[in-house]
């Protein structure tokens, strides 16, 4: 009993961490499918916030559903307003 409220309270911690680490990293990038700056998150981020693997956030990328902003290729950012149209 006890040794399983323990983990709850873990997971629990740990899922706060990330949510605060995901603010504090958001940046307002351009995006050229939207034609406007918007909001973008890491790769990691993105996958964290959907629930799916990161490389579920990579093919619908290739697919155009989500938009990838920024110049810098080695760093995808994601682009907030495509990951909200789900
Ligand atoms: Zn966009």
């Amino acid at each position: 009993m006890a040794r399983s409220k323990k983990i709850l309270i873990t997971s629990e911690t740990h899922e706060k961490a990330v949510l605060k680490r995901s603010r504090q990293t958001a940046s307002v990038q351009f995006c050229g499918e939207c034609g406007q700056e918007a909001e973008t998150l890491s790769l990691n981020e993105a996958a964290a916030l959907l629930s799916v693997p990161w490389t579920e956030i990579i093919s619908r990328i290739a697919s155009g559903e989500f938009h990838s902003a920024g110049s810098d290729e080695r760093c995808l950012a994601i682009c907030v307003r495509s990951l909200r149209k789900e």
